[in-house]
């Protein structure tokens, strides 16, 4: 593209535009590095899955509040017994929940440069290495699906997919697990793999993981 050179750059995280010769965004602080041509930079957030994610609580909650209005109405005192063991159980979930999507609507990064990869989510231990470090990358994929029983019948709940990066040198081995679609997203992971493979190949490592698709 052939932009001109002088053009202000546009903050990832808050959207401000500053001038091309600050280092962090005037208005959020964020860090606005250059990368060259070459780089495989993802940077982005999951804003659109936390307002889904949002919608759907705010609706599950709302039809908890209904069903305990109308178990209330129609069986009165008896109704206590089951609405003290289910609360306490909405309310553990919506403390899970609300971990569990903190930080979505902020920065993650993935960048491989020539020299290093450097990985960057929210609420997670910084993590670089340096290809001059290890000889190998291997990836390997983890699936966690989630269920619960109850009487009479097995919930599936929703799947987890992690993938852990290993680096591995002759005295040298650092890992580093992100989970698809939450820490980057689906597509940014597919993207993720194909640019190590690349990169490895032309940094003459060695890569062993899941095939392209
Ligand atoms: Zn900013």
């Amino acid at each position: 593209m052939s932009e001109p050179s002088n053009k202000k750059k546009k903050c990832p995280q808050c959207g401000k535009k500053n001038i091309p010769e600050d280092k962090f965004c005037t208005n959020c602080g964020f860090e606005l590095k250059e990368y060259s041509p070459g780089d495989f930079v993802i940077m982005e957030h999951l804003k659109g899955s936390l307002y889904g994610s949002i919608a759907c609580l705010t609706i599950f909650i709302a039809f908890m509040i209904l069903v305990t209005v109308a178990v209330s109405s129609q069986y009165g005192i008896q109704a206590i017994i089951p609405l003290i063991i289910i609360w306490p159980i909405v309310i553990g979930f919506m403390f899970w929940a609300s971990r569990y999507l903190r930080g979505l609507s902020k920065i993650r990064k993935f960048i491989i440069t020539g020299e290093y990869i450097e990985i960057i989510v929210p609420h997670k231990p910084y993590f670089r290495v340096n290809w001059s470090e290890f000889d190998a990358i291997e990836v390997q994929k983890r699936d966690h699906q989630t269920w619960a029983v109850l009487p009479g019948k097995v919930i599936i709940g929703p799947r987890f997919i992690y993938f852990k990066l290993i680096f591995k040198g002759s005295n040298f081995t650092e890992s580093y697990e992100f989970e698809s679609g939450k820490d980057f997203k689906r597509r940014s992971r597919k993207e993720i793999l194909i640019a190590l493979e690349e990169f490895a190949q032309k940094m003459n490592k060695d890569y062993n993981g899941p095939t392209k698709k």
